[in-house]
């Protein structure tokens, strides 16, 4: 079995002290779609020291088999390449998390269908599994579906402000059909649904290149070459960077605990930043001699972004704790080791 990255290493084990003596997927099979993508590999780690039995389903779109390859061979772990609206298996499963989506604006955009399908008719075939088996099913939706959010912090009884035919709209309105559709599913056939609204979240394993790179990975990979730091307008616009230890955490807390049955709540970090301070950080976190500089804006760009996480803190005792500088110096120490080897 190949080696993990000492960084991924040590945040798993971080994962398990928080999560100590947690028995809920112990003996209990899990299905990840989307499970060799950023937030469903790591995951997958988790709920295999957790003691689950794991199958990962991923077609491998932006998914990566390197996210998952130290896992082939792990005696409870099962990859299926397939894509999830072709899902068709009629194993039991106790849990389920559909996390199988393109979720970075440049690469979405560029494959809006398949984008639109993965949380459309995707979600109908996991529902119907989760209906079969009596499992308990999560969705991993997004901020996203508050579009550009005139709220800020943003509840979770904010109803949006998206622009339904825009060039995001593929993803912002897939993900509110998948979100209408869970609830259906609850409301019609008493399924156990729980759905996590994410907002950005980075760290080791979130692509840094061509379309899939995010704001976070991109400015790393662009200080640490010394290439010029790229950023969209005039960089005052915001986001809240939730660390992916906090999040899978929170994702794993959302998917096994009592009292989230059909409820919606968000997963984020609620520091807000600007792109400019991130860049700025990043440089100065990088020690790196790479420009700043603006390129014209995006279209439809949210202006702000910030969760209000008071639902997560009531249901689930959940916040984050690991600060945006301690979670980009690992995530730097990880690409770097990535890019030199
Ligand atoms: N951004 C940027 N330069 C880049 C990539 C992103 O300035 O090379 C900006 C982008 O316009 C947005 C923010 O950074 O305002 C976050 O973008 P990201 O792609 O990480 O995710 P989003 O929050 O838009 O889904």
């Amino acid at each position: 079995m190949k080696r993990l990255d000492p960084v991924l290493e040590e945040d798993t084990k971080r994962m398990l002290v928080d999560l100590e003596g947690d028995s809920a997927v112990e003996g209990r099979s899990v299905l990840v779609t989307g499970g060799a993508g950023f937030l469903g590999s790591w995951l997958c780690d988790l709920l295999l020291k957790l003691g689950a039995q794991v199958t990962c389903l991923d077609n491998f779109s932006s998914g990566r088999l390197d996210n998952v390859s130290h896992l082939l061979g792990h005696e409870r772990f099962r990859l299926v390449k397939q894509d999830v609206t072709r899902f068709e298996r009629n194993d039991k499963y106790d849990f389920i998390v559909h996390a199988a989506s393109r979720a970075s604006p440049e690469d979405y955009q560029i494959h809006p269908i398949e984008t639109m399908l993965a949380n459309s008719l995707g979600s109908l075939k996991v529902l119907e599994v989760a209906r079969r088996c009596d499992s308990k099913i999560l969705y991993t939706s997004t901020s996203e579906v508050y579009g550009d959010a005139k709220v800020i912090p943003t509840p979770e009884d904010y109803w949006g402000n998206v622009n339904p035919i825009g060039p995001r709209s593929c993803y912002d309105e897939a993900k509110r059909f998948g979100e209408a559709l869970f609830m259906s599913y609850y409301r019609k056939y008493g399924v156990d649904v729980r759905i996590a609204r994410i907002f950005n979240t980075y760290g080791p394993r979130l692509r840094e290149d061509s379309a899939y790179g995010r704001a976070v990975s991109r400015f790393i990979s662009q200080a640490l070459r010394g290439d010029d730091i790229t950023v969209y307008g005039d960089g005052e616009q915001t986001r809240s960077f939730c660390y992916v230890t906090d999040m899978t955490v929170g994702l794993y807390l959302m998917l096994t605990r009592e009292g989230v049955k059909g409820q919606v709540v968000n997963l984020g970090n609620p520091r807000e930043t600007t792109i400019n301070e991130l860049a700025e950080l990043i440089k100065r976190i990088t020690n790196s001699r790479s420009r700043i500089v603006h390129l014209p804006p995006v279209p439809d760009d949210p202006r702000r972004r910030c969760p209000d996480i008071s639902r997560a803190t009531e249901l689930l005792g959940w916040r984050p704790r690991v600060s945006l500088e301690d979670g980009l110096r690992r995530t730097v120490e990880w690409l770097k080791r990535k890019i030199e080897s």
